[in-house]
């Protein structure tokens, strides 16, 4: 038997709490930590064509084990001539931002097809600027996202025991509980190598 909880403490008693978003409670508390969503969940939900981004060739590859034939060097490509090539005369409607960084934040709101959608993931080390042009000229909506609610919770369960979403190239490694300090040294030698790793409860 495999069994999940949800990471999120939260007071139930703030004013987002009591909007039903406590997702964005004032005294939230998350157990584990954030990491990057994955794009599969895009696929499932009929997103004809989906495209990733990213620094490293090792994270790049672990994308395409899990299915997504989109990717594209950020480094080693410009993001205009991999967009075009990947998505053609269509372009692109929504855009995740999922690595806290202006470059990326840029590129998005640049690029995506006017009244598209920009969502923001990533957490930022420092306060991004916006470009105000795209936003009012493209007439871009810029939605915030913070983790997830419990139905979304339950949505991904359901499509990970089936198999419908691969979580088996994510996985980096696998600890006892009575390694768990083993694992932290583990992710912290393996730097962007690093994926997820598992406490065997
Ligand atoms: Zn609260």
């Amino acid at each position: 038997m495999k069994a999940t909880a949800r990471l999120q403490l939260v007071c139930g008693e703030c004013g987002p709490c009591k909007r039903g978003q406590y997702n964005a409670c004032q005294k939230l508390k998350v157990r584990g930590f954030q990491a990057p969503g994955v794009a599969q969940f895009a696929l499932t939900r009929g997103a004809s064509k989906v495209l990733i981004t990213d620094v490293s060739d090792y994270r790049l590859n672990i994308v395409r084990q899990c299915g997504i034939g989109g990717t594209l060097h950020i480094k080693n490509n410009s993001f205009e001539d991999g967009v075009k090539s990947f998505f053609g005369n269509e372009g692109f409607q929504v855009g995740f931002e999922a690595a806290g960084v202006q470059a990326s934040l840029d590129n998005l709101m640049q690029f995506v097809e006017k009244g598209g959608d920009i969502v923001i993931l990533g957490v930022y080390s420092r306060n991004p600027v916006v470009n105000m042009f795209y936003l009012g000229e493209y007439e871009l909506n810029v939605y915030g996202s913070m983790m997830y609610r419990h139905e979304d919770y339950e949505a991904a369960v359901e499509m990970i025991c089936p198999g419908k979403i691969m979580t088996s190239p994510l996985l980096t490694g696998s600890f006892p509980f009575n390694r768990y300090l083993d694992a932290y040294k583990f992710i912290d030698e393996q730097g962007d190598r690093i994926m997820k790793v598992m406490i065997e409860m």
